[in-house]
């Protein structure tokens, strides 16, 4: 579907951004955002999601009210938008007081047309009151599958977001959000309370990402396997890890290998973080070896590659994480260290992830034993009360709460429990739900696993995830495919058949086979259709059964 736009924003488009053709979905985008309609806009990163804000920005009488989760990201949205002559109000925690009170006073004058914020400052009153002052004509939720706390970066501040979107007097919105499965489209969605929603899907499919999975047995080969990879690809990447003790790990491993590396996750500090963050921008530092704490927002168009270390939890946090590479359009590779341990990891995260019924009794008796006369209670001061139940739980337990009408959350952000509610009951009914909600998530585990031992096309097995037609079906570069040309080259004949051989099916991990051309190995997986191979050399091999006989 093309969109053709009105000559007047062509001309602006050319004059004030010199840009003459739009990239996919961008007109459906600005299109629909012009005609005042909530918008849902699933673009990859690097595919120009700012210009579909900043053009109605222009173009719309009234405030433009951009929500961006992370301040470094909106440092990096105003210095664009001064380009642009747009100066833009910035409100949040670290511009400083004076900064934010001249910032208010600006915007109560109405001298400007953009104002950044995030979803913290947007629960404060004061910054409400400001922007009340202006007729707001879009508001943007940019990293909108923040939002959902089915998504891998919910963030508790997004909930307050419908309350501000009330208070301003229901502006359009623009929702905007790098990737985004059905039902995570479905939740943001449901959670904003978009309304004649039009949801525009940009293409997913970005050729210059190289996508290659390794399989690796234990903590010495997983090392190894980075050190390697470190080692051969050139310019700037990223090793991402899933716990902090393997981001640690890995970080030492690869420091005593004498690569330029530097360390954010959860755990270190916010002065830490920043220094990393701002070596590995600057160049100054070739390798981050983070967590999935690491990355949104970062905008560094160079990343070569990007080493996943453990698996992630789903195929979208892949996708995602993978999708800071190559946002110059150059290659980039994209590899996955799979071994079949790591989905332990990952198992242990899901069965910590939604609170039970036992902790959502505890929470609903610390708002208050007597139902009438509880004042509300701030999530600081429930956390208090509550020091065993970690603060993202707890917020996850009270969003419950309040989409199950146990509790209520109030426009300051704290809570309080609704009057003549049949808790037990309800609370066993959400714990319930919840448990369902579990089943998914394992379903979303188990698509990733798929993916991990697949000797399909990568990037087919991506976009059908997404549910998006018309790719290729073959990409070409990734290791499934540049396997099949190669087979399709030297056609291997299968081994004799011996007696032990036809029940080659059964293969389990830690035999001893062999294989034509490459001798006895270790079975190190194995599926109904392929057995993995590790040989002494430490290379892992992939074989359809047949191909394999048993060593005594
Ligand atoms: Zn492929």
């Amino acid at each position: 579907m093309t969109t053709s736009l009105p000559d007047s924003i062509r001309r602006l488009l050319r004059e004030r951004f010199d840009i003459r053709r739009l990239r996919p979905g961008q007109a459906e985008v600005i299109d629909s955002v012009l005609q005042g309609h909530d918008t849902l806009a699933v673009m990859p990163t690097g595919s120009g999601k700012s210009l579909c804000y900043q053009v109605p920005a222009m173009c719309l009488d009234g405030l433009t009210v951009v929500v961006s989760p992370l301040i470094s990201l909106m440092q990096d949205q105003a210095e664009k938008l001064e380009g642009l002559e747009l100066d833009p109000a910035v409100v949040n925690s670290a511009v400083g007081d004076a900064a934010a009170d001249a910032a208010l006073d600006s915007l109560a004058r109405r001298d400007e047309r953009i104002v950044l914020t995030t979803p913290e400052q947007l629960q404060d009153p004061e910054v409400i009151a400001s922007i009340q002052r202006n007729r707001v004509a879009l508001l943007v939720v940019d990293e909108a599958h923040c939002i959902s706390q089915w998504g891998h970066d919910f963030r508790p501040a997004y909930l307050g977001i419908p309350d501000a979107v009330r208070a301003l007097g229901r502006p359009p919105v623009l929702a905007l959000t790098a990737t985004a499965t059905d039902a995570l489209i479905h939740d943001i969605a449901a959670q904003l309370d978009l309304q004649s929603l039009c949801v525009v899907k940009a293409g997913l499919y970005r050729p210059n990402l190289i996508y290659a999975v390794q399989h690796v047995a234990g903590d010495d080969e997983r090392l190894a396997q980075v050190r390697s990879l470190v080692a051969r690809e050139p310019g700037a990447g990223i090793v991402y890890t899933a716990t902090v003790r393997e981001a640690e790990r890995l970080h030492a491993g690869l420091k005593e290998a004498g690569q330029d590396v530097a360390l954010y996750h959860g755990r270190c500090t916010a002065a830490q973080r920043r220094d990393s963050q701002a070596a590995f921008m600057a160049g100054d530092c070739r390798v981050m070896v983070a967590t999935n704490a690491f990355g949104m927002g970062i905008d560094k168009p160079d990343v070569r590659f990007i080493v996943h270390a453990q698996l992630p939890g789903s195929l979208d946090a892949y996708y995602q994480e993978t999708g800071r590479a190559g946002r110059d359009g150059e290659p980039a590779r994209c590899t996955l260290l799979h071994d079949e341990r790591d989905k332990r990891v990952q198992q242990f995260f899901l069965a910590n992830r939604y609170p039970g019924a036992d902790t959502l009794e505890q929470i609903v008796a610390a708002m208050g034993g007597r139902r009438d006369a509880a004042a509300p209670l701030s999530l600081d001061a429930l956390h208090q009360a509550l020091p065993n139940v970690a603060r993202r739980k707890l917020q996850v337990a009270l969003t419950m709460l309040c989409e199950a009408d146990i509790a209520r959350r109030h426009q300051d952000g704290s809570y309080s429990r609704q009057p003549d509610k049949n808790d037990a009951e309800a609370v066993r009914s959400i714990a319930a739900q919840y448990a369902e909600r579990s089943d998914k998530d394992r379903a979303t585990l188990e698509a990733m696993l798929h993916y991990a031992r697949s000797g399909r096309c990568r990037w087919a097995m991506l976009l059908e995830y997404y549910g998006e037609h018309g790719g290729p079906e073959r990409c070409g570069t990734c290791d499934s495919c540049v396997r099949a040309a190669e087979a399709a080259r030297h056609p291997v004949k299968p081994l004799p058949e011996t007696k032990t051989g036809a029940s080659a099916l059964r293969f389990a991990e830690g035999d001893k086979v062999r294989a034509r051309r490459h001798g006895v190995g270790t079975v190190v997986a194995t599926t109904r259709e392929r057995v993995d191979v590790r040989f002494p050399d430490g290379t892992i091999r992939r074989f359809v059964p047949r191909y394999l006989r048993r060593e005594a």
